[in-house]
């Protein structure tokens, strides 16, 4: 209800990020504009970065004088950006109501992909994930969403001219998935000819496993990539590890991806994070693959990383598996024939590595 007050409240104010393009054009044919007009300030702001209405200089002075006084154009606010020794950068944004999110924009030989944030702080209490320990504030609204990554991109403008982000993650702090509404209509944004004209095959969600969720991404006209953080493959231990699993246990989550798999025809990642001595047993590959049987999954791997801020003030009572668990754990997935890479670290110099991100919430 929170999030929906709020995103009526930017919508009633008339904030220009909160507007789809159907939403730019009856604004601006009830002034008296041309049809094309919203087309005109959608490419200005999504595909050129100008957030500055005076600066829009195919449009009327009248225009961009009204549009200055009437349709808000609010951006995050950039507190700090650090960069990692691998290229890495981590932002930290304030919100118009004081609360603060960080994202990560990533650098792999020129090609740019943006970590972006989907609530303040996450209600999922993940035993190993920093944002987890935060607790939750609030979801965060379309404008915020899409604010993010526009700021971001605007950022590779200035330094390397017209180089964008090529992929955008919602794998930042949050569960996009219980934010579902906003992160649909940011994708379609996102995604819109007219608006950023990102294809789906470079939008990932990244979900703990929330399967009502899923089972509206195999049917969203968007065909999105979609990752599933697993981390355990039987319903005890993912209990202990991700407490959402009570709600959402693996025999649901399973039915939900062979629907997803079934409708969409995609293939789904399944991230699965080492933990040492905790779920990196080779014996732990043989049931993850009867588990997954017939989903052909992509396995990704990640090495724990362990928040060095703590989770709620205490050590992570993790560790990251050693090299020599790690290779028992791919040899497994090897010889059953699953598909698999290590996921390089990146970022956690700068704590903007996986499970890092706790951006704190108030000023
Ligand atoms: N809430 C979503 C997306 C954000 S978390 C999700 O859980 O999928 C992004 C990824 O980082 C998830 O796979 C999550 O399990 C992982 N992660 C969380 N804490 C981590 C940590 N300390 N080290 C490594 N990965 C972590
Ligand atoms: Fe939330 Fe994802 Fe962290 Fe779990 S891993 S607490 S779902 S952000």
């Amino acid at each position: 209800m929170e999030t929906t007050n709020r995103q009526e409240q930017n919508e009633a104010a008339g904030d220009a990020l909160s507007l789809s393009c159907e939403q730019w054009q009856a604004r601006l044919e009830e002034w008296g504009e041309p049809r094309f007009r919203a087309g005109q300030v959608c490419q200005w702001i999504y595909a050129r970065k100008v957030f500055d209405y005076h600066e829009m200089t195919n449009l009327s002075k009248a225009l961009r004088e009204r549009l200055c006084g009437e349709v808000l154009m609010t951006l995050p606010i950039q507190i700090q950006e650090q960069l990692s020794q691998d290229g890495t950068r981590k932002f930290l944004w304030q919100m118009a109501d004081g609360q603060r999110v960080e994202s990560v924009l990533l650098d792999h030989g020129g090609h740019k992909t943006a970590c972006i944030s989907t609530q303040v702080g996450c209600p999922l209490k993940c035993a190993f994930c920093a944002t987890g320990a935060l607790g939750f504030t609030r979801n965060l609204t379309v404008g915020e969403i899409l604010g993010q990554f526009l700021m971001m991109e605007r950022r590779c403008l200035d330094r390397s001219l017209q180089e964008g982000v090529n992929n955008i993650v919602f794998m930042g702090m949050g569960e996009p998935l219980l934010n579902e509404a906003n992160v649909l209509e940011a994708i379609r944004r996102l995604n819109h000819p007219k608006m950023r004209n990102l294809g789906a095959r470079h939008i990932t969600i990244s979900t703990s496993g929330i399967v009502p969720g899923i089972e509206d991404l195999a049917d969203f006209e968007i065909p999105v990539r979609l990752s599933v953080s697993l981390h355990a493959p039987s319903d005890a231990l993912r209990s202990k590890l991700m407490p959402v699993n009570r709600t959402y246990p693996l025999s649901r989550l399973v039915e939900a991806l062979r629907l997803y798999r079934q409708r969409t025809g995609e293939r789904i990642t399944i991230e699965y994070v080492l933990i040492d001595g905790v779920n990196d047993d080779p014996q732990m590959a043989y049931e993850m693959a009867a588990l997954l049987d017939g989903l052909n999954p992509y396995v990704n791997l990640i090495p724990y990383n362990v928040p060095p801020q703590g989770l709620a003030g205490r050590p992570s009572q993790f560790q990251r598996s050693p090299d020599a668990r790690v290779k028992a754990f791919c040899a497994a997935l090897t010889a059953l024939h699953i598909e698999f890479e290590v996921r390089r670290e990146r970022g956690s110099d700068i704590l903007a590595a996986c499970g890092q991100l706790a951006a704190r919430a108030r000023s």
